[in-house]
């Protein structure tokens, strides 16, 4: 059964976050547990964590993810910086524990001048740091567009990072940032080829959630830029594969493209369903 969904808003409150993804036509979705630009971070109250949890077992939205806030940075090597990302990482375990999520999805870091491998290493280290609180989430690295010194937009680096952990870990591919990054999903063909490439060096049982987004940018032009499904350079071919793909189908799929005069999220999950052969 597909599992589509969006990228909702908490802003209503944690409790509205079906009716939300309901009213867009989706049954998963992915939200922030706090302002995604801020390190000040309330943690959700026992109360309402127990009754979004209960909520959750009920309701056919599934699954929810929570998408980490775009301020850390593990691979840092500035040591407040550090800590301060740790911090806020382990405060987004304690948050999925609390409602009863099974997914964080973060991206793995800038190494800022280090070397690649030095950068990987410590976001490693900083998050094995921090395993108690995991319990019952497996961590999801995002694969990234790859510009400047952002670690984790090659397989080589998503294989080094989930060997690294010592909790549940796997990854997300975020269809504008494999583009980006060089790997090639614009029709049946080199989707084919980017997947089998993604089976030798990571594992596909390792991928549990895919981010659908089209891209303003040319490939490997490593610009983190989406664009409405169809309407960028993967293309309807792109996302047409990607949908009726035999292995993907069965992934969930968020969709976090933008919002503006072109089209809203209901019309690009409309746009995708279509797609879809039955
Ligand atoms: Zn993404
Ligand atoms: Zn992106």
């Amino acid at each position: 059964m597909y599992r589509i969904g969006f990228h909702v808003s908490i802003a209503q409150g944690f409790l509205n976050v079906f009716e939300s993804a309901k009213l867009l036509g989706a049954n998963c979705c992915q939200i922030f547990t706090h302002s995604p630009r801020s390190w000040k971070f309330k943690l959700v109250s026992e109360d309402i964590a127990k009754t979004f949890k209960n909520m959750y077992r009920q309701k056919d939205i599934k699954p929810i993810v929570v998408h980490d806030s775009y301020l850390p940075n593990l691979a840092s090597n500035d040591l407040e910086m550090r800590e301060k990302s740790i911090d806020s990482i382990k405060k987004e375990f304690i948050c999925c524990n609390r409602m009863g999520l099974e997914f964080l999805n973060i991206h793995p870091g800038a190494h800022k001048g280090q070397s690649k491998e030095k950068g990987l290493l410590q976001i490693c280290e900083s998050l094995n740091s921090i395993k108690e609180h995991a319990e019952n989430v497996t961590l999801l690295f995002e694969n990234t567009s790859g510009g400047g010194s952002v670690l984790g937009s090659t397989f080589e680096e998503l294989k080094f990072l989930i060997d690294g952990i010592d909790f549940n870990c796997g990854v997300t591919l975020d269809t504008c940032h494999l583009f980006a990054s060089g790997y090639d999903i614009s029709n049946r063909e080199t989707l084919e080829n980017t997947l089998s490439h993604f089976d030798k060096k990571v594992g596909l049982e390792n991928l549990k959630l895919l981010h659908l987004n089209d891209t303003k940018g040319e490939l490997s032009s490593k610009k983190d830029r989406h664009e409405h499904i169809g309407l960028g350079m993967i293309g309807v071919e792109g996302f047409n594969a990607i949908v009726n793909h035999e292995y993907l189908k069965n992934i969930p799929m968020i969709l976090e493209t933008p919002v503006n005069e072109k089209r809203g999220d209901i019309e690009n999950i409309i746009f995708l369903k279509k797609m879809i052969e039955t």
